[in-house]
């Protein structure tokens, strides 16, 4: 989402004359879009912020200025400490101000700080995005209100809000017109999306499964994905859309955290591993080609080598094709930064290198099971050798394709020859 955001920024900039630069030593403004989910993501916007110090203060003195801006979820939850640690910093903005951005560059005001959460809402201000890409992000909700005692989304970003269908579909419409034929729809609960359709003056309010079936009839998209979901919140409704709408990828991005019911419990998740299991198991009886990836959490406060065993047992009951995996980081704010017992350092180290070995293998077991079968590809771009395409594959996994002609832009199914660490090659039908 942070990408998305960063994009929807540059977006707001373009108007006022501002050009992307890969050199902030000579840019005339620095944003750092940050995020506040682990401490390591914080500690790196500290150590950027020294160096852009530098550059700014070169730049004084030869008679110019650096404006420097921080944004994200660090901005939202220590806007202050940023403001006090480096006085060089022009603005502090949270993610639901982003839309003041261009007001606030031209005024000269003193108010360095907005992390509040404003009445209206930043996407009725930002511009109809310019793309040259295949395949977009759209954000169609933000924020949670699940509260897990881990997280601080539900503090950084806010309370859960959908964008309207309407709103949704005008956007997909003219990423397509620009030639757009994948969209990714993003939202920090996207499972529990609900929004407003407002039709010949009728409103009615529609769920995920629902918004999906309108997305999928405008002209032009032919894939749709979806990120991120709850198990909590995945519904029969949704179970059943992958089973009829084939432009909906036969993908879902699952986060179960710990294979614990006691651990899930202390993490407020709202499931055990058997209503995880039992989802994955009634989607594989509707779409028996499906990948289910997920995030994983170890040294959770109190995590015993019995709660990690579970862990471990659940990555043997389902085949996750891909896997995001990370050590418990107390959060400032969050319930469980409250919890003793924590895990010793060297444990949770250990546990998580044996816990991502599984999951590798898991992964390789996978992208290995289609060595001479057929994948449906998205060809986006160029890839690092003479001749070479890369797209991604129904299941999101990177496949490289040598060709003479561009592959750009194409949908096209590859015969897969070589599976190498994370990515898959393959050769064309034709
Ligand atoms: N909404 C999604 C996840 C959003 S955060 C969900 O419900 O799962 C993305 C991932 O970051 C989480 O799935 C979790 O695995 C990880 N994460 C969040 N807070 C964390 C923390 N305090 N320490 C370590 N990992 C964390
Ligand atoms: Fe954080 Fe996801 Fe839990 Fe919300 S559902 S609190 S975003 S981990």
């Amino acid at each position: 989402m942070n990408f998305y955001d960063s994009e929807r920024i540059a977006d707001l900039l373009t108007p006022m004359g501002y050009k992307k630069t890969d050199k902030p030593e000579e840019s005339d403004l620095v944003i750092l879009n940050t995020c506040h989910i682990r401490e390591k993501a914080s500690e790196k916007m500290y150590s950027d912020l020294g160096r852009l110090s530098k550059f700014k203060s070169n730049k004084v003195k030869s008679g110019s200025n650096l404006k420097i801006v921080v944004t994200g979820c660090v901005a939202q939850a220590e806007g202050k400490a940023i403001i006090r640690r480096n006085s060089d910093v022009d603005l502090v903005l949270g993610p639901q101000n982003y839309h003041k951005i261009p007001t606030l560059l031209t005024n000269s005001n003193k108010e360095k700080l907005h992390n509040y959460f404003p009445k209206e809402s930043k996407f009725d201000f930002f511009p109809r995005t310019k793309t040259n890409e295949l395949s977009a992000f759209v954000t169609i909700q933000e924020g949670c209100d699940k509260f897990c005692s881990f997280c601080v989304v539900p503090y950084t970003r806010g309370s859960e809000f959908s964008r309207t269908v309407n709103e949704i579909v005008f956007d997909i419409k003219h990423l397509s017109e620009q030639g757009v034929r994948e969209v990714t729809l993003l939202g920090q609960n996207v499972s529990d999306y609900s929004g407003f359709y407002t039709v010949k003056g009728v409103v009615k309010k529609l769920n995920l499964s629902q918004l999906i079936n309108e997305i999928s009839e405008i002209k032009g998209i032919d894939r749709i994905r979806y990120i991120t979901s709850h198990p909590a919140d995945i519904s029969m409704d949704l179970i059943n859309e992958h089973k009829k709408n084939m432009k909906l990828m036969p993908y879902l991005h699952l986060p179960i955290q710990s294979g614990s019911d006691r651990i899930l419990k202390k993490m407020n998740r709202g499931y055990t591993q058997k209503d995880y299991i039992s989802i994955i198991d009634k989607i594989k009886d509707v779409r028996k080609d499906f990948a289910v990836t997920s995030d994983f959490i170890v040294g959770f406060p109190g995590e015993t080598d019995n709660d990690f065993l579970d862990t471990l047992n659940l990555t043997e009951k389902v085949d996750f094709a891909a896997s995001y995996s990370f050590k418990y980081s107390p959060r400032p704010g969050t319930p469980s930064a409250f919890l003793e017992d924590e895990v010793p350092e060297d444990v949770s180290h250990q546990r998580l290198q044996i816990l991502q070995k599984k999951l590798d293998e898991s992964q390789r077991k996978f992208n290995m099971s289609f060595i001479g079968q057929k994948l449906s590809v998205l060809f986006e771009k160029k890839g690092k050798k003479i001749n070479q395409y890369v797209g991604r594959s129904q299941y999101l996994q990177p496949v490289h394709v040598n060709s003479d002609k561009s592959l750009i832009g194409k949908i096209l199914d590859i015969k897969i020859n070589k599976v190498e660490s994370y990515s898959l090659h393959g050769e064309t039908f034709e």
